[in-house]
């Protein structure tokens, strides 16, 4: 599998890797990865909806708001300075919804990705996260209908769920599988030791 396919960009700053070398490193932070790292990468379309609602609602309520807050000031003049600063504070929310959906735009795919030490992985609009193999156990595929789901649990506390970046059953079981490999690999280095 080409790099570009197996790890499109680093899991870490999200620098793109495309032409550098099989095993290398991160040009931009300096993050390694192996012939095995490899990464499975959600697409942006499913969180487009909740983009273009937050743009419209953002952008609605305020227009709601200054319309009758203009309206009212017209209507009840003696309240008229009132709702003129209500109206200049709804219009202030415009540029805030704007900046907040650019935001999201502009925001990495959510992704996993399986490195040598750990885990990378980001789920919708948090930071990438990173988990060393030692850490996680439990790891379930699970299959419904519409979502595609790898569940894992981190030091036996708290679970993580990675949704919409796999596009079949068959890359869902794939990541699990490597995933579990790796585990096992560094449950098995640690007792060594
Ligand atoms: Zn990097």
């Amino acid at each position: 599998m080409e790099l570009a396919d197996r790890l499109p960009f680093c899991p870490r700053c999200t620098y793109s890797l495309t032409g550098l070398p099989e095993a290398h490193q991160c040009p931009e932070c300096g993050l390694p990865y192996d012939a095995e790292s490899r990464m499975w990468v959600g697409s942006k379309k499913k969180g487009f909806g909740v983009e273009w609602v937050s743009l419209i609602v953002g952008i609605a309520f305020p227009l709601i708001f200054i319309t009758v807050s203009l309206l009212t000031a017209i209507i009840v003049p003696t309240y008229r300075d009132w709702f003129i600063v209500f109206a200049v504070l709804h219009a202030a929310l415009v540029p805030f919804a704007f900046y907040q959906w650019r935001r999201k735009q502009q925001a990495p795919p959510p992704f996993l990705a399986i490195m040598s030490d750990g885990v990378w992985y980001r789920i919708n609009f948090s930071q990438n996260k990173f988990l060393l193999w030692k850490h996680v156990c439990d790891i379930k595929p699970i299959a419904k209908r519409k979502s595609l789901t790898l569940m894992f649990t981190v030091r036996s506390v708290w679970s993580v769920l990675v949704d919409s970046v796999f596009e079949s059953k068959c890359d869902l079981q794939t990541a699990a599988t490597e995933m579990e490999r790796r585990v096992q690999r560094h449950q098995c280095a640690d007792s060594h030791v």
